[in-house]
Parts: C-alpha cells; sequence; structure tokens
C-alpha cells in the first residue's frame, strides 16, 4: 500500500516512521524547505517516550532530551512552592518509560533519522498541499507548484491549520478563548543557579500561568506563560512580541518570573483558539490526525503526545487490516476518539484551575492548592494519561465497534 502523509510535524513523522517499519511504501510531504521545528520545547509523558522507543529512538530521544525529577506548582505573587509529583525514576517504576522534556527540533530531528534510516528520500520538502482529491481507486494530493502525487491512501498530519481537513470536512469555526500564550527558550547559563534543577515548575496565578523546564541535558530552558487578554488574536507560532510586552502581562508577578522573562531574546505570542471535536475523521481514502482534527489547549502537556498516539495506532490498524484502509480507518477512530476527546475536555478544564481567582489571596490560595492539587485528584488527572498503551491497544477490524458520538 502507497501512503502519502501531508505535514511532517511530530505526528506525521511518528505515523511514517511506524508504517515505514511495517513495511508501508511511504512518502510525507512538508511545506517547509527545511526540516526545522520552532524553537520551543515540549514535554512527553511515559505514554509517548514508549512510542518514541517502541520506534527504536530510545538512543537518539535520551541522547537530547532532559528528565525532570518532578513537577512543583508554585504562588504567582509570593512564590510559595508546592510539590506536585515525582518523576524520574519514579515515572520509569510506575509506567515503565521516562517522562521527558525535549527540544521540538531535536524530538524532530530524532524521529527524521529513524526514517531515513529505512526510506532516505521518503521526505519531501518544500511540497505545500493545496487541495486532495479521491476516486473509489486512489487519492490525488495537489501542491502549490503545480505537482501533483498519487497513493492508495493519504493521511492528514497538518496541524491545527490543517489544509487537508478543510478540503474534507470544510472549514473549521474556531473561537478565540481571550488567552494568549508566550513562549521563549532561554540559554541556561545566563539563569542563576537556582533555575538549573531539574524540576518543572508550574506558576498559578489569578489570569494566568507560566510554566518552565529544562531541555537539552538541562542546556536550555524552556519557558511558556499563559495570560488572559483580549487584544490579540492572532494564532501562530511565529509572531515575535517583546520582553517589554511580556513583562507588563506578569506585574505583581515573582521576581523569578521577572527573571526568566528578562532573559528570552525573543518571546514569541500565540492567541489560544478553542475548538469542538469533530464528528469524523476520515472520507474515503484519506483520515487525519494529530493537532489536524483534535487540536487542544496546552493545560494537560498532551497533544503533541496525541499526534504521537494517533500515528502509531493509525499505523498498527493499517498493518492489523491488510489492504482494507476502510476497517483499518475504522479501528483507529474507534480506538482513538474518546482518548483525545477526554483530553481536550480535560485540559478545558484545566484552565479553571490554573486561573482560578482563589489565588489573588495567599491564604486562600493556601487553601484552593490543597484541594485542588490533593493527591488523589492530582493521579485522577494523570494517572489515565501516563498509563495508556498505544503498543497494544485493540487495532482489529472489529466493526461492531461503535465510533464514539463526539456530536
Ligand atoms: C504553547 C504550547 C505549548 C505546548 N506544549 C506541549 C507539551 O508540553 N506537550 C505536548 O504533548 N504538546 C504540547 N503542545 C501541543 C503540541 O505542540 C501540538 O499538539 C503538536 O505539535 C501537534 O502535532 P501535529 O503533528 O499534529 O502538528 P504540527 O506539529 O503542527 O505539525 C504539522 C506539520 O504540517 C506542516 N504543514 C501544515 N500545512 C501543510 C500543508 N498544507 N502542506 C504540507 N505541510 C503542511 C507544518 O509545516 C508542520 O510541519 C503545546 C502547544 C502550544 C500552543
Amino acid at each position: 500500500m502507497k501512503i502519502s502523509v501531508v505535514g511532517g510535524g511530530i505526528g506525521g513523522l511518528t505515523a511514517a516512521l511506524g508504517l515505514l517499519r511495517r513495511g508501508f511504501d511511504v512518502q510525507v510531504f512538508e511545506q517547509a524547505q527545511e526540516l526545522r521545528e520552532v524553537g520551543a520545547g515540549v514535554q512527553i509523558s511515559a505514554n509517548g517516550t514508549r512510542i518514541l522507543f517502541e520506534l527504536g529512538l530510545e538512543k537518539e530521544i535520551m541522547s537530547v532530551a532532559s528528565e525532570p525529577g518532578g513537577k512543583q506548582i508554585r504562588l504567582w505573587n509570593t512564590g510559595k512552592t508546592w510539590k506536585l509529583f515525582d518523576l524520574g525514576p519514579l515515572s520509569v517504576a510506575q509506567y515503565g518509560f521516562p517522562y521527558i522534556t525535549i527540544h521540538r527540533n531535536d524530538l524532530h530531528q530524532a524521529l527524521a533519522v529513524g526514517i531515513r534510516r529505512i526510506a532516505p528520500d521518503a521526505i519531501k520538502l518544500g511540497m505545500k498541499c493545496v487541495g486532495i482529491d479521491q476516486t473509489s481507486r486512489d487519492v490525488k494530493l495537489h501542491f502549490a507548484d503545480g505537482a501533483k502525487a498519487t497513493s492508495d491512501i493519504a493521511i492528514g498530519a497538518d496541524g491545527v491549520h490543517s489544509v487537508v481537513r478543510e478540503v474534507l470536512f470544510g472549514a473549521d469555526k474556531p473561537t478565540f478563548t481571550g488567552i494568549v500564550a508566550w513562549r521563549g527558550v532561554i540559554d541556561t547559563k545566563r539563569l542563576p543557579e537556582r533555575f538549573h534543577r531539574p524540576v518543572g515548575t508550574n506558576w498559578i496565578g489569578p489570569g494566568g500561568h507560566v510554566i518552565h523546564y529544562l531541555l537539552r541535558r538541562g542546556e536550555l530552558m524552556n519557558y511558556v506563560s499563559v495570560v488572559e487578554r483580549t487584544d490579540w488574536q492572532v494564532e501562530s507560532w511565529s509572531v515575535a512580541g517583546t520582553v517589554e510586552e511580556c513583562l507588563a502581562d506578569y506585574q505583581g508577578w515573582h521576581e523569578d518570573v521577572h527573571t526568566l522573562i528578562k532573559s528570552i531574546d525573543t518571546p514569541y505570542k500565540w492567541a489560544l483558539m478553542l475548538r469542538q471535536p469533530m464528528k469524523e475523521w476520515t472520507q474515503g481514502r484519506a483520515t487525519l490526525l494529530g493537532d489536524a482534527c483534535h487540536p487542544t489547549l496546552p493545560f494537560l502537556a498532551q497533544g503533541a503526545v496525541m499526534a504521537i498516539e494517533d500515528g502509531l495506532v493509525l499505523a498498527r490498524a493499517l498493518a492489523a487490516n491488510p489492504g482494507d484502509h476502510d476497517a483499518a480507518f475504522h479501528s483507529y477512530e474507534a480506538e482513538r476518539k474518546e482518548r483525545t476527546t477526554k483530553i481536550v475536555k480535560g485540559a478545558e478544564a484545566n484552565l479553571g484551575r490554573f486561573h482560578n481567582p482563589a489565588l489573588s489571596d495567599p491564604a486562600l490560595a493556601e487553601t484552593y492548592v490543597n484541594s485542588e492539587w490533593e493527591e488523589s485528584k492530582v493521579r485522577q488527572r494523570y494517572e489515565w494519561l501516563f498509563t495508556y498503551d498505544a503498543t497494544s491497544v485493540p487495532v482489529s477490524p472489529d466493526r461492531s465497534r461503535p465510533l464514539m458520538s463526539t456530536a
């Protein structure tokens, strides 16, 4: 079976590698001229590293990742700290695999190395897909430069602004959350010693929160923060703001937050949009994965991990249903919809928690944090995420299995 993947992001590359390892003929069409991800980090929990290791990338990943020993919460103004949970060896003991934080570009390069080891020319760069049409026999992609590519099936892994999704299901209708995200990467050497501990930190405050964690063996610090403001509605990874503007969004916050912001060369800003889960992901010979079909707010840090899970489950479903893409796509959707919908909803719910008005008063905040981040509640929020095993969930041709309705 010849398979086209539109988009060489985290999900598209994972799907391609999973498929190549199962003997499929795969081509990835990426719009960028160079395989280079934006300067930002991503957290990959055990449910994601399980897959990356299964794809043969343990050495490539662990040589560039950081492994936080745990996570902590800090209060926006006083800096009071609460332990959230331990990670490091505990993640491996409990879930079988490490929890890592990694530069997106490092993750990208590791996936590309895995692909090129099997098929050196599988990734085609500078190929912006602008259209897709299909017959009962095949599917054809159209590119901005006039080129075309025909395959048996196509996978739209082209992210939140997916062209494939738009062609198959029409334009989406995002609503602005009223929240803007800032991000930046800092050379750790520029930060005081106290920032060098490998602990993921989540500052919470009324109307905003700040997250930072180490990348690339501790050499870099990833900074992401969000703030409630309604004057900026551009959804893009590459729009730059200024340090002054970012600082102004965190007036009154702890000096550690200001130290971080002042150390960023160029902070980038992104308006966060909300989208309702899609009822269908597949049409005929084409399906979707990752942000193309279930974009999520980043407040459970699972968007990229979901794209990774989708990629492997889809590759397994196609291998388990030889020559029957209908059955494979059905099994894939049946397995993935409920979980990804739950993640989209869970991330939304975390917003109310991270920005709660109770956090403005240190005394109220103490009670609020002790109750909301009580151990059993935290376990309930995260355990089901980390224990999922995409390498063994069912992908058999069971047509009686319902496709969950997300209407
Ligand atoms: C602030 C922020 C922080 C986040 N933190 C985390 C985190 O800690 N952990 C986590 O798991 N997730 C995180 N996420 C979410 C995560 O980044 C996304 O869910 C993930 O990147 C989705 O992967 P994807 O492969 O579906 O799409 P993308 O990574 O967006 O990749 C899509 C690819 O398709 C290409 N493309 C697009 N259109 C076309 C076209 N027409 N033709 C050809 N190619 C095309 C793009 O160039 C890109 O390479 C975060 C998101 C945000 C906004």
